[in-house]
């Protein structure tokens, strides 16, 4: 029988991953929730007619300051700029967190990050007890469909609630990639997916999210922008989106949807292009990282007045302006942090707010919080800072000494503005950390609660992270060293961080994921033995354990630490997927069938589950479900030629053999000397009477393997 897993990969709790998303993209996931439970939604959606559609257009990682229309010259952006000629722009637009999660979660909430308990990669997926603005539409009769194009906004986080069609299907093949920050679509696949879904839902008043990602890092345009852009590469990749924007808004035009449509525009965090030492973005909270464009493009015969303001707003006053300016009452507008952005809503608050809890999740550094006003951004963290942005744009002169009592009311007011807007009841932390520990989070503003923070860090004053850049950044580039295969350099570096800071649960996490990638599984072992002492709740460091012991025979002690993670987070999609194949090597197919099913509940696009579950059941004989499970991961972009020789099959023993005919066809697409496929190629032209291309197969077997030669000569 053919071996399937060969190209099974391990050390799949990417690296820079953990690093840029600090940590359980793998940990926490969950089936999409379509409903939340906050507010009883109309049995029978009310009907829409009448209304204008809704077009919101996330672009990820976008600076303000590098558009056209906010007066930047060495990039073109004519749709975007056309699109700010049209309506309103905003000028001082102040995302609530520089993360691409969170920050969605606040716009499509319209609630603040220490609210809805989303604040960094460490948190739960959005709670039920937050709508989304998608289900207010929904429930009004508006069609809702989303694509979004990076694997962080996948739908296991909550924020497919409410949409109808939730477009997140990634190369399913993206799955056995080190690096899932770095799964993306790019802007002209996202494009495409868009108009095929409005085509076919425009016939009632639609809310639609279009999310791009390509102005995230690595910066690496296609033509001829790279070209046009060589040297500032992120400019080519706005270019880029420009021109596939263009694109869509052609396509409204030409179908007759672009005046009837309110199109809202901004995006979730700018990027710090080196700035205050910082290379991305969520590391800071300064202006390269929260200020962000916006702009509205209001539908012709919209009858609200959008109040354009030179003072600061906030992204999650997003969500209450569209339901304004779609005219819908929903009890959604009870959770909303921000009145909106309309005339007459009085254009929100007159200052913004924003943090990051990135470097206390990760690193155990203390969180930033900043407010910011027409005049002046306050950052508070353990050495506040104080800027006057309008004359210092690149806030390199801190005010703070000159200007104690500005900073002062702006502290007050920053204190104001999360003891007004935080949950009245936060939930309870686990693990074990002590009351202190939990007094210290509470009054950090932290509703996350599950940061693998230790209480030994929790029990000093915590670092400055302006202090701590270089070690931030040693961190960053030791990522870059194992993605770059250079081991012994990162080693050196991750060695050097333990002598300086051995706190870190992050360091020895990061060795045990590089001894994993060297197949030094003992060595491995030890790693994640250490970072547990470090952070004892880290269910990722728990499944690397397990990966490791696996892999030294110690099947045993491996199932248990799966169970300790799954205990910590059941959503561990990747644990129940370990443990299945754990099973499977116990000869014990229908408790790994249920594990993978687990699997598969928490994550329905996982298609490495699917391929493994369909090669259960052909073990079993059940070729007609196998085909079923085989088709599915090729059908989420599983490309492995062993899987399209199974599926085969599957459907020769089903007898379709067209389909048998055209998997194996793939199959050979993708590995032309693959024997067996070429044989049971044959097999099929055979029964449909195909003689010469049968025998041409047999010879390409015999030529490809030669211990096929016999079986395919009695062929012959
Ligand atoms: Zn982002």
């Amino acid at each position: 029988m053919i071996r399937h897993r060969q190209s099974r990969t391990r050390g799949w709790l990417g690296l820079l991953c953990f690093l840029l998303l600090a940590a359980p993209l793998l940990a926490k996931q969950r089936p999409a929730a379509h409903s939340g439970r906050s507010s009883p939604a109309p049995s029978h959606p009310a009907r829409a007619q009448g209304h204008d559609n809704i077009l919101l257009i996330t672009i990820d990682t976008l600076r303000a300051d590098h558009l056209g229309c906010y007066g930047y010259k060495a990039v073109r952006t004519p749709t975007i700029d056309t699109l700010a000629r049209e309506g309103v722009l905003f000028p001082m637009a102040i995302s609530q967190v520089p993360l691409t999660l969170p920050s969605h979660a606040a716009i499509l909430t319209g609630t603040y990050p220490f609210h809805n308990g989303l604040q960094d990669f460490t948190a739960p997926p959005l709670s039920d007890n937050f709508r989304t603005v998608a289900q207010a539409f929904h429930d009004h009769g508006y069609a809702t469909g989303a694509v979004v194009s990076s694997f962080v906004l996948d739908r296991s986080w909550g924020l497919a609630r409410g949409f109808d069609y939730y477009d997140d299907h990634f190369a399913g093949s993206s799955y056995l990639k080190n690096n899932l920050a770095l799964v993306e679509r790019r802007a002209d696949g996202s494009v495409n997916a868009s108009t095929a879904w409005l085509a076919q839902h425009h016939a009632r008043p639609f809310f639609f999210w279009l999310h791009l990602y390509d102005p995230h890092s690595p910066y690496h345009p296609p033509e001829p922008f790279l070209t046009q852009y060589r040297g500032h590469e992120y400019d080519g990749e706005i270019a880029y989106v420009d021109s596939q924007l263009a694109r869509l808004i052609g396509w409204l035009k030409r179908e007759g949807l672009y005046q009837g449509t309110t199109i809202v525009l901004l995006s979730d965090h700018g990027e710090s292009l080196g700035e205050h030492g910082e290379k991305e973005h969520g590391f800071f909270i300064y202006n390269s990282t929260v200020h962000v464009p916006l702009i509205i493009k209001p539908a012709t015969d919209s009858r609200r007045k959008w109040h354009s303001t030179e003072a600061p707003v906030e992204t999650v006053a997003v969500a209450p302006a569209l339901l304004q300016t779609a005219g819908i009452s929903d009890p959604i507008q009870k959770q909303f942090d921000s009145p909106g952005l309309l005339a007459e809503a009085g254009g929100g608050a007159p200052a913004a707010y924003s943090e990051t809890f990135y470097p206390f999740s990760s690193f155990g550094w203390s969180p930033l919080h900043g407010l910011e006003t027409e005049k002046y951004h306050y950052i508070d963290a353990p050495k506040a800072e104080l800027y006057s942005p309008p004359g210092d744009p690149g806030e390199s002169h801190n005010e703070l000494a000159g200007q104690g009592a500005v900073a002062g009311v702006l502290k007050a007011e920053l204190q104001k503005r999360i003891q007004e807007h935080a949950p009245a009841a936060a939930p309870q932390p686990g693990g074990s950390l002590d009351e202190a520990a939990v007094a210290k989070l509470r009054a950090l503003g932290y509703m996350a609660y599950r940061a693998p923070v230790s209480q030994e860090t929790l029990s000093h004053p915590l670092s400055d992270p302006k202090d701590k850049l270089n070690e931030f950044n040693s961190i960053l580039h030791a990522t870059d060293a194992i993605d770059a295969g250079h081991f012994q350099e990162a080693d050196a570096l991750l060695t050097q961080l333990r002598r300086d800071d051995p706190g870190m649960y992050i360091l020895p996490f990061m060795q045990g994921e590089m001894a994993v990638r060297q197949r030094q599984d003992a060595a491995a072992a030890q790693y994640f033995q250490d970072c547990l002492k470090l952070a004892p709740n880290f269910d990722q460091a728990m499944t690397g354990l397990a990966g490791a012991l696996q892999a030294q025979g110690k099947s045993e002690e491996a199932i248990q630490w799966l169970q300790r993670a799954l205990q910590r987070n059941p959503q561990n999609f990747r644990a129940w997927y370990e443990m299945g194949w754990i099973q499977e090597r116990f000869q014990q197919p229908a408790e790994a069938q249920a594990s993978l099913q687990k699997a598969l509940a928490i994550q329905p696009t996982f298609a490495p589950a699917y391929r493994d579950m369909g090669m259960l059941q052909f073990q079993q004989q059940n070729y007609a479900e196998a085909a079923g499970s085989l088709q599915k991961a090729a059908d989420l972009g599983l490309v492995e030629p062993t899987l399209f020789n199974f599926l085969g099959i599957c459907y020769s023993r089903t007898n379709r053999l067209p389909a048998a005919l055209r998997s194996y066809k793939k199959a050979l697409a993708l590995k032309p000397d693959y024997g067996e496929a070429h044989l049971n190629l044959g097999l099929v032209y055979e029964r449909m009477n195909q003689a010469t291309a049968a025998r041409r197969e047999y010879a390409a077997a015999c030529r490809a393997q030669k211990d096929l030669c016999a079986l395919a000569k009695r062929r012959e």
